[in-house]
């Protein structure tokens, strides 16, 4: 890091002064200063960190239920605003009953390390999130992957975890992808785990409020509501505050709540932040427009970075990854992309390969026609600079 910082290449944990909106102040660490920034690296896509009316839930709950929950789930530690907030997400994701940790890392770690047992085998699709995968280090059973988004080499593993004689079969799949912003091929998953009785469980991580017709994610999208085994998520990205859970049947809901360890033993979500995202689901529920608004955005973005010759992989949501592919060219245009005024992430090797090396971007619905073209015109600049267009 000293060395990345010698040469203004480290801008991780940007200190930001303000909240994480379309324009941020952050606290500059080349120059000491405070100064704006355009915010392409927030998960905030429908900008609810501050609609008032979730800010007005979350005043309304800390003043009621005062700053924390006091305890662990199953010892004293819910409240009725965890119960209506189950309850919500059990309807917004079609399934029976849901269960809330108090991030969706915790949420993913505890649901697969807790259903997936000896003898058992979790399949993975290999660019799931290091959430998923670090569940299924902690689980009792084995960890497959198949090729990203593959149906075929799914079927293959399947094939051989048959033969290997493997009990509980859980195929996991991201709803979207958190570094590429691609989309699962959900019916073509799932009829591969059907044929090898697998469960399926989806992370809805980046789909809730972003994708399907009324925002309710990947299944909703596909018209596949309902017939998902697992439905998980967080609740800090289009939600907007914090916290993580997981809606299925009853039965299994049950079962987590006394088997996800890292719900059982951990204390719930603090009440403001509950009280907040209960408004939240009502918002996303009630104004499509901001959605219109994010996918105006997206569509805009991904349209014209694609004129301008960029490769962006697969990407179709919210999330736009610019292959560069070179990590020394990367740290240069990150740097200068900084320099510019655009806050926006570098990716580098292990967390995707050395040749797909990328800068992120991730839209909102509150950015301006203006922050979307005076991003465009910096990449557009560092892009023909190093030669990526
Ligand atoms: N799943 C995916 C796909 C993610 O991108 C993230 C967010 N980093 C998580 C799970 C973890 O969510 P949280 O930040 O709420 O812990």
């Amino acid at each position: 890091m000293d060395e990345m910082a010698a040469h203004q290449f480290h801008h991780w944990g940007r200190i930001l002064s303000s909240p994480s909106e379309r324009r941020v102040i952050i606290l500059d660490r080349y120059t000491n200063q405070p100064r704006e920034m355009i915010m392409m690296a927030s998960n905030n896509y429908l900008g609810l960190t501050t609609h008032p009316a979730v800010i007005e839930a979350a005043r309304k709950a800390l003043e009621k239920y005062g700053a924390g929950a006091g305890s662990v789930p199953l010892l004293g530690g819910t409240l009725d605003l965890h119960k209506e907030l189950e309850y919500k997400l059990a309807r917004m994701k079609g399934c029976e009953d849901a269960v809330i940790f108090t991030s969706g890392y915790s949420s993913n770690v505890g649901c697969v390390s807790a259903l997936v047992r000896k003898g058992d085998v979790a399949v993975n699709d290999r660019l799931n999130h290091a959430s998923i995968i670090d569940g299924c280090r902690l689980a009792g059973g084995e960890l497959r992957t198949f090729k990203h988004n593959d149906p075929e080499s799914l079927e293959k593993v399947l094939q051989s975890c048959e033969a290997q004689g493997f009990m509980g079969k859980l195929v996991i799949v991201d709803g979207v992808f958190s570094m590429d912003g691609d989309i699962t091929n959900l019916p073509a998953i799932k009829k591969i785990a059907d044929r090898y009785g697998a469960r399926l469980m989806i992370d809805e991580a980046h789909a809730t409020g972003v994708i399907g017709e009324n925002g309710r994610g990947t299944p909703e999208h596909f018209k596949m509501e309902g017939e998902i085994d697992l439905v998980a998520g967080t609740l800090s990205k289009a939600l907007a505050v914090v916290g993580g859970f997981v809606a299925s049947s009853k039965e299994v809901v049950n079962y987590l709540r006394f088997y996800a360890r890292s719900h059982m033993f951990s204390t719930a979500l603090p009440p403001a932040a509950a009280g907040a995202l209960i408004a939240g689901i009502d918002v996303i529920q009630n104004e499509p427009e901001l959605r219109a608004k994010l996918w105006r955005n997206i569509r805009y973005m991904l349209a014209n970075l694609r004129r301008m010759g960029f490769n962006l992989g697969n990407a179709e949501t919210a999330i736009i990854p610019i292959i560069v592919g070179d990590e020394t060219k990367l740290k240069l245009i990150s740097r200068e992309v900084h320099q510019a005024g655009i806050f926006v992430n570098p990716v580098y090797y292990p967390a995707v390969p050395k040749k797909l090396s990328r800068l992120r971007l991730s839209l909102m619905a509150t950015h301006t026609q203006e922050d979307l073209d005076d991003t465009l015109a910096v990449l557009e600049k560092v892009g023909k600079k190093y030669g990526l267009i």
